[in-house]
């Protein structure tokens, strides 16, 4: 079986390596290239982006982490983790960087002081017709698609998941619900098992 990794620098580590557990799947923690060069796919949890990035430059994951991005390697970023993905931020912390892959402008923070978090029902096709539940923690929204992604849910006109090839990235945190669809989807992309 294929083998599942979870970024484990910084952030919401437990809840994906449990969601996984909930699915049969044993995560592997990526701390180190070694670990990197050992999973088949990668999940990058929550958190906080500008500090993952500092970790993984510091760790010598950054590079690597790219350089599988870029030879197809699928890769879960949910909320830093999208960040993360994501080809462009507008408003990075000085110097922030992220590891791209992803065709889309990301916002961070983008609902405000005021809103910190919310919950909302999201209209899914992708995922089959129950909606899902969705949590925004200090979430980013997707301020613009490129023409390489595409959108796969919004909430008030304001794009919140975006898939391209073996890229998912998505501003809320499926890990925090009983909702699995999103880790099944991702683990049928590691699988290869496409609809
Ligand atoms: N606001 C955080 C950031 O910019 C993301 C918040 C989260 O991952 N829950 O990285």
């Amino acid at each position: 079986p294929k083998t599942i990794g979870v970024l484990a620098l910084q952030g919401g580590v437990r809840e994906h390596v449990n969601m996984l557990a909930a699915l049969g799947r044993e995560a592997r923690l990526v701390r180190d290239p070694a670990d990197l060069a050992a999973v088949d796919g990668c999940i990058i949890p929550g958190g906080e982006s500008s500090v993952m990035d500092k970790l993984c430059r510091m760790f010598e994951l950054q590079q690597p982490l790219r350089d599988r991005i870029q030879s197809g390697m699928p890769v879960f970023g949910t909320c830093a983790g999208l960040i993360m993905l994501a080809d462009r931020i507008v408003d990075g912390m000085a110097g922030q960087e992220t590891l791209g892959g992803l065709d889309v402008t990301v916002r961070r923070n983008a609902f405000g002081s005021q809103v910190d978090s919310f919950e909302a029902d999201l209209d899914v096709p992708e995922l089959g017709p129950e909606p899902s539940h969705a949590v925004f923690i200090r979430a980013p929204i997707i301020e613009s698609v490129g023409p390489k992604a595409r959108t796969l849910a919004d909430v008030n006109g304001r794009t919140v998941a975006a898939m391209q090839g073996n890229l998912l990235g998505i501003s809320f945190h499926p890990e925090v619900t009983s909702d699995t669809r999103w880790h099944e989807l991702f683990c049928r992309i590691v699988d290869g098992i496409t609809p």
